[in-house]
Order: C-alpha cells, then sequence, then structure tokens
C-alpha cells in the first residue's frame, strides 16, 4: 500500500503521524511510504532519518494526498486538507467528530473511509490510542504544576519534594484513571506527599494494592474533596466521565479555603474542566490567577512534549498501521472488532452512532 504522511498544520502542533520507525516496519511489511518534507521537524525528525528509514520525501502535502492510499496524521484535517481528500482513501487519524458538525460534513462529502485513534477500543474496554496521550499529561501534569508554584509565577514558593527538615508539598490528584495514576506516581517520585481522590473504589483498591505506599487514596466525596482541597499546594484535575463534560467538583466559592498561592492543573480541561474557575489556555500563556490561585488549564498539554508523544503515540497506532496496510481497512476492521470501532466515515456515510446522536445524522 501506498501510505503518506503529510507535516501537521494546525497552529501549535508539533507532532507527526509516523515516527521513523512506523516507516521501517512499513517498509520491512512492503509498503512504499511518502513523507512530506519537515514533516518530522517539531518532533525532532530530520528528512534523513526517514529517508534512511526508507520512505521518499514530497515537496508538498498535495502530492501527499494525491498520492497515498492511506494518509496518517495526528490531528483532525483542517479545511484545506479535507479539500484533498476522496473516495478509496483510508485516513487514520484523531477525528473528534462529535463537537465539529464542519469537519463530519466535509468528510462525508469527500467519501474518505477515516478511523479515529480516539474511539479505538481494546479488550480491556479502554482506548489504547488515547492512553498513550493521558500517560503523558499525567507524568507532565506535576511538572507544570511545580512550575506554576514557583514564585516568579505568582505561586506559593514551595518546593515540591521540600528538602530535610521541611515538609514536601502537598498534591491532591482528583480522578484516579490513567491521568491521575500517572500524575500521582510522578509527583510522588518528586517527592510530594501525595493523596488520589476517586469515585471507583475498584480503582481505589488497585491504586491502593499497587501504590499503596507511594501515594495515599481517598474516596471522592464531595466532603473529603473540600477539606483536600484546603490543604493542598497543588490539585490536579484528571476526571473523566466518558461521553460527557467534566464534573466542577471544586466551585469558586472553595478557592477561598485554598492556600494563597496554590497551583490546580486542571488536565481535564479538554472535556470542560473539573473546577469552576478553569478556562483554557494555550502554551504561549498557560496560567493565570483566580481569588490568588493559580490555574494551568493547557487542553493540548502533550504538544509541549511532541517528541515524546509523537514516539509514544506511534508505538500504540504502529500495529493498527500495519494491519490496514498490510490487510486493506476492511479486511483489518473485520478481523478486529477494536479497530472497526474506530471507523467514523465511509464512502459517504457516518458510521460511528456517537456522532450521529451529537450531530443528528442518521447512522
Ligand atoms: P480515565 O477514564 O482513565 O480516568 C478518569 C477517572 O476519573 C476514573 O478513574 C473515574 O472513576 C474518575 N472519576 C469520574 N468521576 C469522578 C468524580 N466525580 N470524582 C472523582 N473521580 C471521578 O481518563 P483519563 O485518560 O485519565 O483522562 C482524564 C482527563 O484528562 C480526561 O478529561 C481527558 O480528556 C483529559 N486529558 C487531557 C489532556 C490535556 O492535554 N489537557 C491530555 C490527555 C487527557
Amino acid at each position: 500500500m501506498k501510505i503518506g504522511c503529510p507535516r501537521e498544520i494546525k497552529p501549535q502542533e508539533y507532532r507527526v503521524g509516523l515516527t521513523p520507525h512506523a516507516v521501517r516496519e512499513a517498509v520491512a511489511h512492503g509498503h512504499s511510504v511518502l513523507v512530506e518534507r519537515g514533516a518530522g521537524q517539531g518532533a525532532g525528525f530530520g528528512d534523513d532519518d526517514y529517508t534512511g528509514a526508507g520512505a521518499r520525501l514530497a515537496d508538498t502535502a498535495q502530492e501527499v494526498f494525491a498520492e497515498a492510499e492511506m494518509i496518517v496524521k495526528v490531528k483532525e484535517p483542517q479545511a484545506e486538507e479535507r479539500a484533498r481528500l476522496r473516495a478509496g482513501q483510508v485516513l487514520f487519524t484523531y477525528l473528534h467528530l462529535a463537537p465539529d458538525p464542519d469537519q463530519t460534513r466535509d468528510l462525508l462529502e469527500s467519501g474518505v473511509t477515516a478511523i479515529a485513534y480516539e474511539t479505538v477500543t481494546d479488550a480491556q474496554g479502554g482506548l489504547p490510542l488515547l492512553a498513550p496521550m493521558s500517560e503523558v499529561a499525567g507524568r507532565l501534569a506535576p511538572q507544570v504544576g511545580a512550575w506554576t508554584l514557583q514564585k516568579a509565577n505568582g505561586g506559593r514558593g514551595v518546593l515540591l519534594g521540600g528538602v530535610p527538615g521541611v515538609s514536601p508539598a502537598r498534591v491532591v490528584v482528583i480522578g484516579g484513571g490513567v491521568v491521575g495514576t500517572h500524575a500521582a506516581r510522578v509527583a510522588a517520585g518528586m517527592g510530594a506527599d501525595v493523596t488520589v481522590l476517586d469515585r471507583a473504589l475498584p480503582r481505589l483498591r488497585y491504586l491502593d494494592d499497587v501504590f499503596g505506599g507511594t501515594f495515599r487514596t481517598r474516596y471522592a466525596s464531595a466532603g473529603n474533596t473540600a477539606e483536600l482541597v484546603a490543604e493542598a499546594d497543588m490539585v490536579i484535575g484528571a476526571v473523566l466521565i466518558p461521553g460527557a463534560a467534566a464534573p466542577k467538583l471544586v466551585t469558586r466559592a472553595q478557592l477561598t479555603t485554598m492556600k494563597p498561592g496554590a497551583a490546580i492543573v486542571d488536565v481535564a480541561i479538554d472535556q470542560g474542566g473539573c473546577f469552576e474557575t478553569s478556562r483554557p489556555t494555550t502554551h504561549e500563556d498557560p496560567i493565570y490567577e483566580v481569588d490568588g490561585i493559580l490555574h494551568y488549564c493547557v487542553a493540548n498539554m502533550p504538544g509541549a512534549v511532541a517528541r515524546t508523544s509523537t514516539l509514544a503515540l506511534g508505538n500504540a497506532t504502529m500495529p493498527f498501521m500495519l494491519a490496514l496496510a498490510d490487510k486493506g481497512w476492511r479486511t483489518a476492521c473485520e478481523e478486529d472488532p477494536h479497530l472497526l470501532a474506530g471507523l467514523n466515515t465511509h464512502a459517504g456515510h457516518l458510521t460511528y452512532a456517537a456522532v450521529g446522536r451529537a450531530l443528528g445524522i442518521d447512522v
């Protein structure tokens, strides 16, 4: 199969759909890979890395879209990219169609077979192509929170790990899923005193079994949450209710109970955030203050570490990308219901029920 990887054109997107490692595997499977010049630059991969792995280089995105039978990307196609898609072509990338009627309409009109990373499933009921980005955002959260706490940023001036004779910072993580677990591990690794809150008792049992000596768990009742938030130097928001906006678990009034200069890192901001005072920010201007509490609410945190994120995403997408290329999308999806769950559009039809419900389109 002819596989194409264009340079990402969404502003502030530095990741790339195919790593040189993925190219090498695809070529070894007998496929040809066309990569747009400069596509890997933001993630630290040069054109030579791609040609060394067996790719050919294209001068323009237009050439990639025209020649490739399958396009592998990171972000949803932008309007000028959508205009280049066609029936019979496979698009494998993040799509997030439910809140995006314009993109959905264009994909349907193009006739492209679009397989969305975010709806591919696994045997454990998880979302294997979202998990790597949650891992990245979770591990990054204490790092950006520690920076936010520094005096120059208006923070409390508390060092996460303390020093001998001085207590460490108190970190509270609300939500003990993928993001929360990775955030808690890194915060504890930096020496902080960490507590994880979750509503799911089985999850708390698992965390206690595996990490009992590293951080504590508490049930996420409103009372426990209020008590721990008031004592915290840093609160990390990491809840998810699948398919719904994040619940607001900390009100504006509660900010007055917090320590002045404490930091909130609301990782759940991409689902609306779990603090009443959260609003999305950017990597250029990530922090703002409300009632003396600093808020870090960047909606695409993995973009800050584009190389790690690209490698992590590439590891997760590679087996699916190879299956699609080796077998063709139809056979690959027939043989793997988890890949089939990723199919969102085909030949002008919407094939994903939740998107249909959100946009009022028949599936
Ligand atoms: P997950 O499903 O693995 O974990 C969510 C956890 O929240 C679950 O354990 C669940 O039991 C818990 N939860 C639900 N309601 C709760 C409540 N009321 N109180 C306490 N806990 C509750 O999800 P995840 O992969 O860890 O993702 C968490 C959030 O981070 C999502 O909103 C996701 O979209 C977001 N995210 C953001 C970025 C970013 O760049 N900002 C990157 C990756 C993920």
